[in-house]
C-alpha cells in the first residue's frame, strides 16, 4: 500500500494525516500551530507528532508529503509573509522536510488542496470547473477551470479574502481596509456580531459573555436555536458573501460553489442569506447553471486529503526537491 503524509498548516490548528490512494485516513493527529510561539516549537510538534503517526514498518510505505499553508509559494517550496502563523520571514518547508525524511514533498495554497480534495473525493467529483470558498478564520478560494486548479503566475491566485468588500469599511489582518473576510469568516462573524449587538437594543443569549469568549462557533450555535443577533450576524455576512459569489460566477461561470470550512458548518443559517443573494444578483442566463453546495468531506478534511493528491498525482502545483 502507498501512503501520503497529508500536512494542513492552518491559523489555529496544524492537522496532519496518513492517506491512502483511495482518500482513506489512516491515521490523524492536530496540534495546536501556536503552541510554543515559535518556528523552532513549530517543527518540533510537527516532527514529533509525525513521528507518534508513521511506525518504523509504515515509514517505507510512505511515497511522500503533502503539505497545504496560507502564504505559500509553490514554485518556491517556501512558506513567505504568513500573518497568522508562527513561520515569520521565508520559511523553506519543503527543503525542511525533505531532507528530515527523504521523500519527495509537494506543497500547495491551503485553498487550492481543498478544491483537489472536494474535486476527488467529495461533491465536485466529476466536475471540471468549480470553485471552493473556504471559511475558517479567514476566506480563502480554490478554484478548478477546465479541470485545472488556476494558479496565477506564482501560485497565489484565489486571494477571495481580500477582495474590497465595503471601501473604506474595517480594517483586515492584511493591512487594507473592507476585505471580504472582515465580514465573512469566523473572525468576521465576531464582528458582525459584535457591530449588531452595539447597534441594536435586542437581547442575545450571549450577552453575558466577555468579548474573548464570544467565537463563531457559540454565535452560529446560537443562531440555530433563534438568538435574533447572532441570526443577522450571519445574514449580514451571507449577504456580503452572495454579492461576491455573483461577481465570480459571472467571470468563471463554475458548475458548482462548495462552502467548505468550520464556518460553513453552521448550514442553512449561512446558505439561504448567501443563496438568496447570490441569485437575485445574477444575470438571469447563469441561474440555472450553478449550485451552492456544502462540503461532503468530514469537518476540514478537504484540505488534508487534497495535500495527499499532489504526492499521488505528482503534477502542478507541487514542488518536488
Ligand atoms: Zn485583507
Amino acid at each position: 500500500m502507498k501512503i501520503a503524509i497529508s500536512i494542513d498548516i492552518g491559523g489555529t490548528n496544524t492537522k496532519i494525516a496518513l492517506v491512502d490512494e483511495s482518500g482513506q485516513i489512516l491515521k490523524k493527529s492536530t496540534f495546536l500551530t501556536w503552541t510554543g510561539n515559535s518556528k523552532n516549537a513549530f517543527f518540533d510538534h510537527l516532527f514529533s507528532t509525525i513521528n507518534e503517526l508513521v511506525s518504523p514498518e509504515t515509514f517505507h510505505q510512505i511515497v511522500g508529503v503533502g503539505i497545504d499553508a496560507p502564504s505559500c509559494v509553490p514554485a518556491e517550496g517556501i512558506i513567505k509573509g504568513a500573518s497568522n502563523l508562527p513561520l515569520k520571514g521565508e520559511i523553506p518547508i519543503v527543503d525542511i522536510l525533505a531532507i528530515k525524511y527523504k521523500k519527495p514533498v509537494f506543497l500547495c495554497n491551503d485553498a487550492n488542496a481543498a478544491a483537489l480534495g472536494e474535486g476527488q473525493f467529495g461533491n465536485a467529483k466529476g466536475m471540471k470547473n468549480f470553485v471552493v470558498v473556504t471559511l475558517g478564520t479567514g476566506l480563502g478560494a480554490g478554484i478548478i477551470v477546465n479541470g485545472q486548479v488556476m494558479t496565477g503566475y506564482s501560485g497565489l491566485s484565489g486571494e477571495m479574502g481580500h477582495i474590497t468588500a465595503i471601501r473604506d469599511g474595517r480594517q483586515c489582518g492584511c493591512g487594507r481596509k473592507g476585505c471580504l473576510e472582515t465580514y465573512i469568516s469566523a473572525t468576521g462573524i465576531k464582528r458582525n456580531f459584535l457591530a449588531q449587538l452595539a447597534q441594536t437594543q435586542i437581547k442575545s443569549c450571549l450577552d453575558d459573555l466577555t468579548l474573548n469568549k464570544i467565537t463563531a462557533e457559540k454565535i452560529g450555535i446560537a443562531a440555530k436555536n433563534g438568538d435574533p443577533v447572532a441570526i443577522k450576524s450571519f445574514e449580514f455576512g451571507g449577504k456580503i458573501l452572495g454579492e461576491h459569489l455573483a461577481n465570480y460566477v459571472h467571470l468563471f461561470e463554475p458548475e458548482a460553489i462548495i462552502l467548505a470550512g468550520g464556518l460553513a458548518a453552521v448550514g442553512e443559517i449561512l446558505f439561504t442569506p448567501t443563496i438568496n443573494t447570490l441569485f437575485e444578483n445574477l444575470l438571469p442566463n447563469y441561474i440555472d447553471t450553478v449550485q451552492v453546495l456544502p462540503s461532503a468531506l468530514g469537518a476540514n478534511e478537504a484540505a488534508l486529503l487534497g495535500a495527499s493528491t499532489l504526492v499521488f498525482n505528482k503534477k502542478e502545483p507541487c514542488q518536488q526537491p
